[in-house]
């Protein structure tokens, strides 16, 4: 059987021609099966995680259409709006539709919170081909009419599972009321849960679902351990973790922003490149935190939750749960920042008494035991389900790095 290439898709030669300058060469199963149908003009609904190259599988299409219609965008009218739920999910998909789209004469704004307003709005003084926003601030801009969406024919709503989960639902009503009937509409989630299918079904007609069913080859290879210990024995057993130098790229998760300032100072204190993100460090703060990560000159990266979301970067060799999360879902979420794009990754949880409860809310969901690879301490006791000792699981996770299964750092 021949492999599918982006050319059989459909696709126009100046998109080609960027997708072979960024060494795309094959298409990803979600753009196999979306980019075909939303060339169609079909709706779609795609079920599927960042790190399936849901990006670049509703980006192309839309390039394509706007390239064709050789139309300019009127004074501070969009022709298509892309809504993710975050900042640096937005700048993600800005820095992909940008690469893209490298052949062809589009412009593109983001329109997002914590950065100028005031820029934002210079920008749309001579239109938007494409608006990438986060939900807030679109609204905001709408109101004002600083941003029309009344001409828009492309729409995507991107990760909407974390929209809803961040109480965007108003806003993401009062945008789609605003948009044409006339229209293309594409909606990406990981999940979904009751009130997405809702709004897809409010949001897209007739649309064709695209469900990447994850086989034992493409899920992502992360190996999972929790550790468990008191609450005030986590930040030893993380700076003893950090000596060894197979943790190469690594994401600490905390449940506070509190929590992540602290970390981030005792890191920072023992002499380790760190920064921290979450919703109190102003935009270009958690930009430049990204691009330390990203180019390796912070090694670690402390995050809250809403902070990491959409976080694209890849080579992170280890997701370390300094805290549970207080949902299962995130739990997923989290460690998913790791293994991007096919590589392998590992996940280690730090697990104190009063976070069992969460734990085994995590692996009921998953269906999926997590190793236990520190003895859990008091009367909850558990025999560990893999016997590995902790100075073992140190060399565990050494020994898999050499033997290669890390992506190394882009
Ligand atoms: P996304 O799910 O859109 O966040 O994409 C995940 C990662 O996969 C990004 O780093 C993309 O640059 C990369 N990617 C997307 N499509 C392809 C492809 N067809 N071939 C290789 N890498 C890809």
């Amino acid at each position: 059987m021949t492999q599918t290439t982006f050319t059989d898709l459909g696709l126009s030669e100046p998109l080609l021609r960027a997708l072979e300058a960024r060494k795309f060469e094959i298409p990803t199963p979600i753009q196999a099966d979306t980019i075909p149908a939303l060339l169609a003009n079909k709706d779609v609904l795609g079920i599927a995680q960042t790190g399936s190259g849901k990006t670049a599988a509703f980006s192309l299409p839309i390039l394509q259409h706007l390239a064709a219609q050789q139309v300019r965008p009127a004074p501070f009218a969009a022709r298509a709006l892309i809504l993710a739920p975050t900042r640096e999910l937005a700048l993600q998909i800005d820095e992909t539709v940008r690469y893209l789209s490298v052949n062809l004469k589009l412009r593109t704004v983001v329109i997002i919170g914590g950065a100028s307003r005031f820029k934002q709005v210079e920008a749309m003084r001579r239109g938007a081909d494409i608006v990438i926003g986060t939900p807030g601030r679109v609204c905001d801009l709408m109101q004002t009419r600083e941003l029309q969406i009344g001409g828009v024919n492309r729409f995507v709503l991107d990760e909407a599972d974390r929209m809803l989960d961040l109480g965007f639902i108003k806003d993401i009503r009062r945008i789609v009321a605003a948009l044409p009937p006339q229209r293309q509409s594409c909606l990406f989630s990981a999940t979904m849960p009751v009130e997405v299918a809702s709004l897809a079904n409010s949001l897209l007609r007739d649309p064709i679902r695209v469900e990447i069913a994850r086989t034992e080859e493409d899920a992502p290879k992360i190996e999972q351990f929790v550790h468990h210990l008191p609450q005030s024995g986590k930040q030893s057993l993380l700076l003893s973790m950090l000596q060894d130098e197979a943790l190469s790229r690594v994401i600490v998760f905390t449940r506070t922003k509190h929590g992540a300032n602290k970390v981030a100072g005792v890191l920072e204190n023992a002499g380790i490149q760190v920064n921290a993100i979450h919703g109190n460090k102003s935009q270009p703060q958690r930009e430049k935190a990204l691009r330390e990560f990203r180019s390796g000159r912070a090694r670690v990266l402390v995050a809250t939750d809403i902070a990491a979301r959409g976080i694209d970067v890849t080579g992170i060799s280890h997701v370390i749960n300094f805290d549970l999360p207080v949902e299962a879902e995130s739990y997923v979420h989290r460690i998913g920042r790791t293994a991007r794009a096919g590589a392998a990754g590992i996940a280690i949880s730090f697990c104190d008494s009063s976070e069992r409860g969460v734990l085994r809310q995590i692996e009921r969901s998953m269906n999926y035991t997590i190793t236990v690879v520190g003895e859990a301490p008091g009367p909850m006791t558990q025999q560990p389900k893999r016997n590995a000792a902790p100075q073992q699981q140190r060399r565990r996770y050494s020994d898999r790095n050499q033997r290669g299964g890390m992506r190394s750092a882009a």
